[in-house]
């Protein structure tokens, strides 16, 4: 990603989200079918979820996939304009294959004998021949045209006609289709069913919150050098001094590289728990991650973009030109905000997360690894005075990274005590929806609020091992 973002993606849309549902969604027939050719290359292969008229709202995706139990064969169909695939990577010209998220539809097993709708599924769809690379009957496949950035990556639309797969095409980890037609699953409802899918697909997440590290720590480094080398004004008859001297200069870059450092061990955390969760499955842990890969996600990608900004201004006009990759890096980056999940939805995810803790813990249940500081925030942080306005003022208290911490997750708990308060007196006029939408921005700072202070948790925990380290 440092060298060219595109080349990222496009390994990202191979690996992480072609070849990562179909081995996180799959089975062990899948596996063994797809993995190897996924691996070597020799099936590229797309991640189709996004539709024209829904991106976010996955639960309203429109695409439907159709058992006919006769042939023993889905049938995946595009129903209207607004149901095509949309921005799909590796479609517009190098995938074979996609995974369609559609709606699994079982003729006559709904009440009365209508069609059952069981909700979004996950599908192998074959769009391309394997030999001639033609693009295979009752499919269309057009480029989505020119982009702000990334231009190196093949963003499609794709359309289904009447396209027939086998039955072993459901990916069906979390649901199944006999060849009698009966749907199996161990989960009980659709919206279980749909968490579970989802949640298996955080890696890209994680994948994205480390890339955008990596895309600050490029801008910051081309800042702060230029900041160093550019020489201008200075004290009367005096040698002009580096820009970076000035005040001004040094609040501009002095957060961002610090942040850089911060979020470089944020990242190293989630990657850490993400290989737990991978290996143990172990549930807190999973859920932990959910929300994690959606809040540092969310945080990091929209600080870099903020940043490359000020980092372009910095340069001043050389700034300007392309060949200091401002520019590229921008437009490449930018769209980081809002794949795998827009920012603002998720942080409404960690939001409501914590709301969720947040009422356990008042029915007496337990918090999970990354909200244990809840757990004292709440019981002693609440019932203490303001812990910035109460304590000394000296140099040292305010440095102590102790006291800092403290304040941050003091902001947390007030932030969520307060909201909770807010929803319940709103839910009683204006119901769930309403309520959530009075309070969103309360909601949406205690989501970055909470992040934060994980993410400072993180920084002074590497200080702390790597200052040791150093004097050891
Ligand atoms: C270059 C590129 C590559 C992509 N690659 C793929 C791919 O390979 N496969 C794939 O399936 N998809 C892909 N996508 C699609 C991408 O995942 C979606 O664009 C993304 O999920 C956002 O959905 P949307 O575009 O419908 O935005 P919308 O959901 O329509 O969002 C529009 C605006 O509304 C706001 N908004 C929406 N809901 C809420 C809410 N509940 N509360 C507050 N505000 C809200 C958002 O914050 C946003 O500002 C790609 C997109 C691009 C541009």
């Amino acid at each position: 990603g440092g060298v060219d973002i595109s080349l990222a993606i496009k390994v990202g849309v191979q690996y992480s989200l072609w070849g990562g549902s179909v081995i996180n969604l799959g089975t062990k027939k899948h596996k063994e079918k797809y993995f190897d050719k996924i691996d070597n290359l020799e099936y590229p292969g797309c991640f189709a979820m996004t539709e024209l008229h829904h991106g976010s709202n996955v639960q309203a995706l429109q695409t439907t996939a159709t058992f006919d139990p006769v042939t023993d064969e889905f049938i995946i169909d595009t129903p209207n304009d607004g149901a095509i695939k949309w921005w799909i990577g590796n479609a517009a010209l190098h995938g074979k294959f996609a995974t369609v998220f559609a709606r699994l539809i079982l003729p006559l097993q709904g009440k009365g004998g209508e069609p059952a709708d069981m909700g979004i599924h996950a599908f192998i769809v074959p769009i391309r021949d394997l030999e001639t690379h033609a693009v295979l009957p009752g499919i269309e496949i057009n480029d989505c045209g020119h982009k702000i950035g990334l231009n190196g990556v093949d963003n499609g639309a794709l359309r289904f006609r009447s396209v027939r797969i086998p039955r072993d095409n459901l990916l069906n980890r979390f649901g199944d289709v006999a060849r009698d037609g009966k749907y199996t699953s161990s989960l009980p409802t659709i919206n279980r069913r749909f968490a579970a899918t989802l949640g298996e697909l955080v890696g890209g997440r994680v994948g994205l919150a480390y890339s955008s590290v990596g895309v600050l720590k490029v801008a910051v480094t081309i800042a702060v050098r230029y900041a160093l080398l550019r020489q201008q004004f200075g004290p009367p008859k005096e040698p002009e001094i580096s820009v970076l001297d000035y005040q001004s200069h040094q609040h501009k870059l002095m957060p961002m590289l610090a942040s850089a450092y911060a979020f470089h061990f944020a990242r190293a955390y989630l990657v850490d728990m993400y290989s737990e969760m991978k290996k143990t499955n172990d549930e807190d842990v999973t859920a932990d991650v959910h929300v994690l890969s959606s809040g540092l996600k969310s945080y990091i990608t929209s600080y870099t973009a903020k940043s490359i900004s000020i980092c372009r201004e910095s340069c001043g006009g050389h700034g300007y030109a392309a060949v200091n990759r401002f520019g590229g890096l921008r437009n490449d980056h930018d769209i980081f905000q809002t794949f795998e999940g827009d920012n603002t939805v998720l942080l409404q995810q960690v939001a409501g997360d914590l709301l969720k803790q947040y009422q356990q813990k008042f029915k007496g249940g337990t918090l999970s690894v990354t909200w244990n500081y809840l757990r004292d925030s709440m019981g002693t942080y609440l019932s203490q005075p303001n812990p910035v306005t109460a304590r000394w003022e000296g140099e040292d208290h305010l440095r102590d990274p102790k006291f800092q911490l403290d304040a941050f997750r003091y902001r947390t708990s007030r932030l969520l005590h307060s909201v909770a308060a807010r929803l319940q007196k709103h839910m009683k006029t204006l119901g769930g929806f309403g309520a959530w939408n009075r309070c969103l921005n309360h909601l949406l700072t205690l989501a970055e609020s909470h992040i934060e202070s994980v993410i400072l948790a993180r920084f002074i925990e590497a200080v702390k091992r790597y200052s040791f380290c150093a004097v050891t």
